[in-house]
């Protein structure tokens, strides 16, 4: 569970972020300011910060924060309703993004970029790497499994998808909650 202290103090430090990109964020998104932390308990290692723009039944924009050493856990969207599962782009704004997608992997652990979180680094198993630099993007389709790492200094991300049903997202490890509340 997030708790309120770690909520505040990660949401003074993507506000931080967005002030020294440039982003504008208002009011109300935010006190729709949401943290994931995956009901896992180590938000500073398997965590990401998020403000959403809009989520229609059509599409769907986000802006995403990592801070250094922040993961993304490894998930794909399935088929909901039947409809085919969410398609996004990632487009990296400032920092660096290390993002590891299903496919020929390019990559071994001893010359990826990214680090997996080391207690549950099984959980990692994407070996094709795509390194992302500010004005740099890329569109993971759906089903596809993927995952992604901030570099050093942090990282914005902006999300463009299909609508956003968080709920329904599968991830490799099991003791994630995709249903969890990512706001206090
Ligand atoms: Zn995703």
């Amino acid at each position: 569970m997030l708790n309120k202290a770690d909520y505040d103090r990660l949401k003074a430090a993507s506000m931080e972020y967005f002030e020294k990109a440039g982003i504008v964020v208002n009011q109300a998104e935010r006190d729709a300011f949401q943290v994931a932390e995956y009901n896992l308990g180590c938000v500073d290692e398997i965590g990401l910060e998020l403000i959403e723009y809009v989520n229609t039944e059509r599409c769907c924009a986000k802006e995403l924060v990592l801070l250094p050493g922040q993961t993304c856990p490894e998930h794909r969207h399935p088929p909901v309703c039947g409809e085919i599962g969410k398609e996004e782009t990632f487009r990296c704004r400032m920092g660096l993004v290390y993002l590891y997608v299903e496919g020929e992997p390019n990559c071994d652990e001893t010359t990826m970029k990214a680090v997996p979180p080391k207690d549950r680094a099984q959980y990692f198993t994407c070996r094709h790497e795509v390194v992302l630099h500010p004005g740099e993007q890329y569109t993971i389709f759906p089903n596809t499994l993927h995952w992604f790492q901030s570099g050093p200094e942090g990282c914005i991300v902006s999300e463009f998808s299909t609508k956003s049903r968080d709920e329904f997202d599968i991830y490799t490890d099991p003791d994630i909650d995709a249903a969890q509340d990512r706001t206090l």
